[in-house]
């Protein structure tokens, strides 16, 4: 049983100052350094990368929400991993369903997800359908942006990837309801089995896999105790340090009790 967990925040286009930034960050790092089985992944608009580099920590880690392909060059408005690695950055969004609505198709967040290895950072690759059918063809999206995204991958690389499901549908304020967890965990299997199909099972099982989409502090653990995620991407309650910290802290908790019950076994 795994008992360390990942928590990524998705800032988006917010907030509007440096100050409320460095604001949400430290409430979030006053708890996010006490926890011992969780790590803490803020990923934030580039512009206040230069501010934050002095707040993070090990446990309190930078992220940003999406890297260019390109390294270097004539590329007007692109910001690239090479220089969000400057900022401390170790963590970049890649495909999220916000930018493909954008036009990134999945060949782009292939080539984002090599750029972002290669470059040292971990990418947490974006994939989820809009809508679910009853003819099942969403789960063909899945395996497609699965497969397009990883597949060219060496083997090594799993271990410096995360995969986020983030169904469309689930995503933002105005959704009108979060995933289940039971409706994540057939989701969260199949996404292990396309990755064992490529790879092997041990790496489909080692890779880690989150749940994304109207995450709140009452609903998050039931996709850590009944979803199979080894955590969560989280959106607007991420601007939150309340909510956001009591999603940490019994996400801790429950590691902890998951501990007692295996060392009493
Ligand atoms: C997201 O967009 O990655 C996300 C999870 O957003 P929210 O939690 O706001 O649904």
């Amino acid at each position: 049983m795994k008992t360390n967990y990942l928590i990524i925040a998705n800032w988006k286009l917010n907030p509007q100052t440096t100050v409320e930034a460095k604001k949400i960050f430290t409430g979030i790092k006053k708890v996010s350094t006490k926890l011992k089985n969780v790590s803490t992944v803020i990923c934030v608009p580039y512009v206040y990368l230069s501010d934050l580099k002095k707040l993070a920590s090990k446990k309190c880690i930078l992220g940003v929400q999406d890297i260019a392909v390109p390294t270097e060059g004539a590329h007007t408005g692109l910001v690239s991993a090479s220089m969000v690695k400057k900022f401390g950055v170790t963590y970049t969004i890649v495909g999220h369903s916000e930018v493909r609505a954008r036009g990134e198709n999945d060949a782009t967040v292939r080539a984002k997800v090599t750029t972002a290895v290669t470059n040292g950072l971990v990418p947490v690759i974006c994939v989820g359908e809009q809508a679910r059918d009853t003819q099942g063809f969403f789960w063909h999206t899945i395996k497609e942006q699965v497969i397009t995204a990883i597949g060219n991958l060496p083997r090594k690389s799993l271990e410096q990837i995360v995969i986020a499901y983030e169904p469309v549908w689930a995503i933002g304020k105005d959704a009108p309801r979060p995933a289940t967890p039971a409706e994540c965990f057939e989701v969260v299997l199949f996404i292990r089995k396309v990755i064992s199909d490529i790879f092997s099972p041990a790496d489909a099982h080692n890779v880690q896999v989150l749940y994304g989409g109207s995450v709140t502090p009452k609903d998050a653990l039931g996709f850590i105790e009944h979803g199979g995620v080894d955590g969560y991407l989280v959106g607007h309650e991420s601007l939150l340090p309340k909510h956001f910290d009591t999603i940490l802290i019994n996400t801790e908790n429950y590691a902890n009790t998951q501990k007692t019950k295996t060392i009493k076994k």
